[in-house]
């Protein structure tokens, strides 16, 4: 999967963070506590302990939107239904204004391939 943002922030803003862009009309946000195995330089097993967020809209969907692991969150990309990618911070489609990009929900001047149709999910 892809990351569009490392945010260097404690765990509980990180999560405050993910609630105001998430947890919006009508959907929630779940988090996961989920260890996965893992190898040493020595070849001991242990675990990496990883929380996993779902932005939640029940029963339509949920969506894997963000982790955090050791100290450290990262958010995902959004598509559309089509895999065209949308707005890092509203997951919306953009448009140009005075040849800036922007965010049709917030205006927020945006990177090109947000929203604008020119960048699509890779299949996988
Ligand atoms: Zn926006």
């Amino acid at each position: 999967m892809s990351v569009t943002n490392r945010i260097k922030i404690s765990k509980k803003e990180f999560e405050q963070h993910l609630i105001a862009k998430y947890a919006v009309n009508g959907a929630t946000l779940e988090a996961y506590v989920h260890d996965e195995r893992c190898w040493d330089d020595y070849g001991n097993e242990g675990f990496k302990r990883l929380t996993l967020y779902y932005q939640v809209d029940t029963p339509r969907w949920n969506r894997h939107c963000a982790t955090w692991m050791a100290g450290e969150g990262w958010e995902f990309k959004q598509y559309d239904d089509n895999g065209q990618r949308l707005t890092d911070c509203c997951g919306c489609f953009s448009t140009y204004h005075d040849d800036e990009l922007v965010c049709r929900a917030c205006y927020q001047q945006v990177g090109v391939g947000q929203g604008d149709g020119a960048e699509e999910k890779e299949m996988v």
